[in-house]
């Protein structure tokens, strides 16, 4: 019964993941804060599904004490915050919401390049100095300039397509083999793209092995008077290279929305060498944060774990084997967790055939940590097999669904 389902949700999540999950029938308890290590200690005993943002931190010691629980919901992108190595080992799914944001940061990005193309910054600036500034002078349209796109992921592709539509021809560079969308173009090397975009934008994952990939070289790779965006991962570019060419004239604007260093809250000052440069927009890394963007992330996280829940799917889970089920008819899902070691399987499958169980359906992933066996069986069944299956050696977690 679902009314044995104990959510707790942390840090003020959205009322849209309350709503979805009482109406599923789960019992929902709600903290606007987060806990610390010990308070979420003694809380999780008797949880099923946590929900968190950036803050909880889910940890091994945490995992310990968390004896029932099923799903970790991380209504957010990032999961640093989160043991996924120990909650794989405790068979705990972790969802998270990888692209609700991503049309956000895109019209940001777009609205920033034509902000730029017309220095607007530093106009509206010096209006409200009472400098009265009108001139055509490096004001351009961006209508058939050449944007250059640095990983064409969720957000490179969806910003390829709304420039396309405004008039950019659009080059993208990526490290894995993308599908260019419309009629955009890939770029065989970082160098081929930088030397031919009037405007760049980053926008790789933030992977150790990009930290400072955009630096002296690259800049000097760059037209003259390029226009320059990071919205990605503060630690991708050379900020001292970043601003020595924006104060050398090469970069004729640029606007970053996330740095190597940001502040732990609102309270806190931002302290960046880039604080005053010309035709430079800062923001406080808000690429994502928009009314739409949390009202997605309270749909999507949600939607992922009741399909777990409901049918054993994993799909978009960020630490489980990804396996897309069919829905269940007239049959029992067991749904069997074990480390991932050779014979399994075998084990799993002498246990039915010695309980005499006729086998509708099975469905097997792993990954270097886990096994994840999906068996579809008839519905008569001979009860004893529950029992059985549990005591198969590294067994992590088994549960029946109707
Ligand atoms: P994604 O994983 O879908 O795409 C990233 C792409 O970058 C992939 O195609 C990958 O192959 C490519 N890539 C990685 N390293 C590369 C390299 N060195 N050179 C070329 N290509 C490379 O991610 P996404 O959802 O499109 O997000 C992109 C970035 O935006 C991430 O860093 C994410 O953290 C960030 N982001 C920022 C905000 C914000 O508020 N500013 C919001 C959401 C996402």
């Amino acid at each position: 019964p679902k009314n044995r389902i104990n959510v707790l949700l942390l840090e003020n999540i959205h009322p849209e993941a309350i709503r979805l999950m009482k109406e599923e029938g789960y019992n929902v308890e709600v903290y606007p804060a987060g806990l610390d290590e010990d308070e979420l200690c003694e809380k999780i005993k008797n949880v099923s599904i946590l929900g968190i943002r950036s803050k909880t931190q889910v940890t091994a010691r945490v995992l310990e004490s968390a004896n029932r629980l099923i799903a970790v919901g991380a209504f957010c992108i990032g999961t640093n915050q989160i043991d996924l190595e120990a909650c794989l080992k405790k068979g705990v799914a972790v969802f998270n919401a990888p692209f609700s944001n991503t049309r956000s940061v895109v019209e940001l990005a777009i609205a920033e390049i034509i902000v730029l193309m017309r220095q607007l910054f530093d106009r509206s600036a010096k209006m409200h100095e009472g400098q009265w500034d009108k001139s055509a002078k490096g004001s351009y349209e961006i209508r058939g300039k050449q944007l250059g796109i640095i990983g064409y992921g969720n957000i490179g592709a969806q910003l390829s397509v709304l420039a396309e539509s405004l008039g950019l021809i659009v080059t993208y560079y990526d490290v894995t083999e993308k599908l260019a969308l419309g009629n955009v173009r890939k770029a065989d090397s970082l160098e081929e793209l930088l030397n031919n975009s009037d405007i760049v934008t980053l926008h790789v994952d933030g992977r150790p092995e990009n930290k400072n990939m955009i630096g002296e070289q690259e800049f000097e790779w760059m037209k003259d008077d390029v226009i320059f965006l990071n919205l990605s991962r503060g630690h991708v570019v050379d900020i001292a290279a970043l601003k020595k060419n924006i104060e050398s004239g090469k970069i004729a604007g640029a606007a970053i929305d996330v740095f190597p260093e940001e502040p732990k809250s609102n309270a806190d000052e931002f302290i960046s060498e880039l604080r005053s440069l010309p035709n430079t927009i800062l923001s406080p890394h808000i690429g994502g944060s928009t009314i739409e963007a949390q009202e997605n992330i309270a749909q999507f996280v949600p939607s992922k774990i009741m399909e777990y829940i409901n049918t054993g799917s994993t799909s978009n889970s960020v630490n489980f084997p990804n396996l897309q089920l069919p829905s269940l008819d007239n049959a029992h899902r067991l749904i069997h967790i074990h480390l991932n070691m050779p014979g399994i399987l075998a084990k799993i499958n002498k246990a039915l055939a010695d309980h005499d169980i006729n086998i509708v359906g099975q469905y097997l992933k792993t990954n270097e940590t886990i096994g994840y066996v999906i068996t579809d069986i008839d519905k008569e069944y001979d009860p004893h097999i529950i029992e059985a299956l549990k005591e198969i050696e590294h067994t992590i977690k088994f549960r029946v669904l109707y």
